[in-house]
């Protein structure tokens, strides 16, 4: 195991937050997983688990460890005449992984091409896209209880996946290191272009609704869409749609005719979180080198060299512009490192 000391993380965040943590060690073992954690222990330093830093904002530097997950590895577990169960290493690429199930025609995570990170992050806020989450897929998952040292199995169920949220955000933040995810995948595809823009991509490309054309829409939306972090330091949405109540919800749509609103019960309906911060005037601001994406307003940007520090401030007044108009109160997606 060697640990670095005084390391740059500019290149280990796609934000491109220019900071420095205390030591960082890259563990492509258990072994060096738990030898690096022991270290931690005796030392009571605080620690991070990297993935790809591809949902995380520093807002400083760290002083502490950075372990960069490079956990590799994928095997196939069973399979019969449907389904084939791969369990696949943490520090494995998540979009090399869709490519790879893609190009076996094992359907199932093909509307997930193009989301950054690591195959062990996925789980932590069940990734999701274009009408799909990992918690469809997820069989089981296998993770280090930091405390003890001990590893567990997580069925689905047990992972409490909810709309960006799971256990591992809620009573078990911090306390588990995802070390492998087994998926349940579809020898015979079950395909979901139920998403506007799917459909409308298939149709206008004249292309048939198949595992592979959905993957290439995917990625051609994505692309279109979205800015690239090796272009532009972000981190995906910043925010989650908000969820509000029913009566709240009428209450807005007799004030803003043209709200956007998408029941998802009785009681609940779900808000885009980028209408509501263009409506603030949000969309395509900049200040310095932070901002906000003038085709995404759920995308805030580094254009150079802002710091975490802007970029935090700054989805604070997005927030409290938006409780300030609306009454709806924002919540991060993004993992804020103080
Ligand atoms: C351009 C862009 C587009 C994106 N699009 C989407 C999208 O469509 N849908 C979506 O859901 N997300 C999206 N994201 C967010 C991000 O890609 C995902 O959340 C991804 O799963 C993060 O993986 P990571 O390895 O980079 O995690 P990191 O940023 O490295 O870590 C995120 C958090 O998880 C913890 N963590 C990481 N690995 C482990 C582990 N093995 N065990 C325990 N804790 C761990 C970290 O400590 C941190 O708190 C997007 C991001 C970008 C930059």
């Amino acid at each position: 195991m060697l640990i670095q000391s005084s390391v740059n993380l500019k290149n280990y965040n796609t934000f491109k937050i220019d900071v420095n943590t205390r030591y960082f060690v890259e563990f492509c073992s258990l072994d060096e997983l738990r030898e690096a954690l022991t270290f931690i222990n005796q030392h009571t330093y605080p620690f991070l688990i990297l993935g790809g830093g591809s949902n995380i904002l520093f807002t400083s530097d760290f002083d502490g460890v950075v372990l960069k997950n490079t956990l590799k590895g994928k095997k196939i577990l069973q399979e019969d005449e449907e389904h084939i169960w791969i369990k696949v290493q943490s520090g494995e690429n998540w979009h090399k992984l869709v490519e790879y199930c893609v190009n076996n025609h094992w359907s199932g995570i093909e509307n997930l091409a193009l989301i950054p990170g690591t195959v062990g992050a996925a789980p932590i806020q069940n990734i999701g896209a274009y009408g799909t989450e990992i918690q469809e897929v997820l069989e089981s998952l296998e993770a280090l209880h930091i405390p003890t040292l001990h590893i567990h199995t997580f069925l689905n169920p047990d992972c409490q996946f909810e709309y960006r949220n799971s256990i591992f955000k809620k009573q078990y933040l911090n306390q588990y290191i995802i070390l492998s995810v087994t998926l349940k995948l579809r020898k015979k595809p079950k395909l979901n272009y139920s998403y506007a823009d799917v459909q409308q991509f298939l149709e206008q490309n004249q292309l048939e609704p198949s595992l592979v054309n959905i993957y290439h829409a995917v990625i051609a939306i994505r692309k279109e869409k979205l800015p690239d972090p090796a272009m532009v330091g972000n981190a995906g949405s910043f925010f989650k749609n908000p969820y509000v109540t029913l009566d709240h919800a009428n209450t807005l749509k007799k004030l803003y005719p043209n709200m956007p609103q998408y029941p998802l019960n009785e009681d609940t309906v779900k808000i885009p979180a980028a209408w509501l911060i263009e409506q603030c005037g949000w969309k395509g601001y900049r200040n310095q080198d932070f901002g906000v994406h003038p085709k995404q307003p759920l995308v805030l940007v580094n254009y150079a060299n802002a710091s975490g520090m802007q970029i935090y401030e700054l989805a604070q007044n997005i927030m409290i512009s938006v409780k300030n108009k609306f009454n709806i109160q924002l919540e991060p997606e993004v993992h804020i490192k103080p």
